[in-house]
């Protein structure tokens, strides 16, 4: 990071933002302000190159067609890769997850490359899709409180030795792999199936997000009564029977 000011990079909203995704870029671009960092967000849509020098890139879910389209764009631009490469910080929903990784079964039913920046490989699930509220328990290396969030995919996505799960299903499928996993993660490389958007329901990621761009173990904190509340109301509302 330049100075105080963070560079925020939302990755194809053309193509990948089906679930509310702007959300999680208006939540990490609002809370890096309320902590005095000046915010210059880019939008790059997927006729543009990938802006290599941002400090935090976020990339959505999508329906599977967009999906590959994504994929063969971002895998000719390059731009993402060499980020990660100077150590950006990456977040990933969903289609962006599975794009992450190392492979994914497309549209047409064959396997895709991704961009390998995950130790992930994603397969289509034979059963029903996974739709439904999730709750997770985080990686405790993170130090995150209870996730909550939505779910909605096909693909189930198997790690490898080179990555960890972000974390573990309480309610819900997540990497859909039934061995309670939820998402992966590895240094500044994150994805998970949980929209919502994650952020706006777990804003205390997007801090996660924030420090690793600053470097720096602890932010002041913010008035998160309005987001405890919907985490009770939420957490209340998938435990308990309709
Ligand atoms: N198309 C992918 C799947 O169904 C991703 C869906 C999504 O982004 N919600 O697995």
């Amino acid at each position: 990071m330049n100075d105080n000011s963070l560079r925020l990079i939302w990755v194809y909203p053309d193509l990948l933002s089906t679930y509310g995704d702007q959300g999680n870029a208006l939540v990490v671009e609002r809370r890096a302000r309320q902590r005095g960092l000046a915010v210059e967000r880019y939008d790059v849509r997927s006729d543009q190159p990938v802006p290599t020098g941002g400090d935090i890139y976020l990339i959505g879910g999508g329906e599977d067609r967009p999906q590959r389209l994504a994929a063969e764009r971002l895998r000719r631009d390059g731009g993402l890769a060499r980020a990660v490469g100077n150590g950006a910080i990456v977040f990933s929903v969903c289609a962006g997850y599975q794009i992450l990784g190392n492979e994914f079964i497309n549209d047409l039913g064959q396997r895709e490359a991704g961009l390998g920046l995950l130790d992930v490989v994603s397969t289509r699930g034979e059963g029903s899709r996974c739709v439904g509220d999730v709750l997770a328990d985080v990686d405790p290396q993170l130090g995150l409180p209870q996730l909550t969030g939505f779910e909605n995919h096909q693909g189930i996505t198997h790690i490898g030795p080179g990555a960890r799960p972000f974390a573990t299903v309480r309610t819900g499928n997540g990497n859909g792999t039934g061995d309670g996993t939820e998402g992966a993660w590895a240094d500044n490389v994150f994805g998970t199936y949980m929209h919502g958007p994650v952020l706006a329901r777990n804003p205390l990621i997007a801090d996660l997000l924030i420090r690793l761009a600053m470097d720096t173990p602890q932010l002041p904190p913010l008035d998160d009564r309005w987001y405890e509340a919907l985490r009770a109301e939420r957490i209340a509302a998938t435990t308990q029977p309709a």
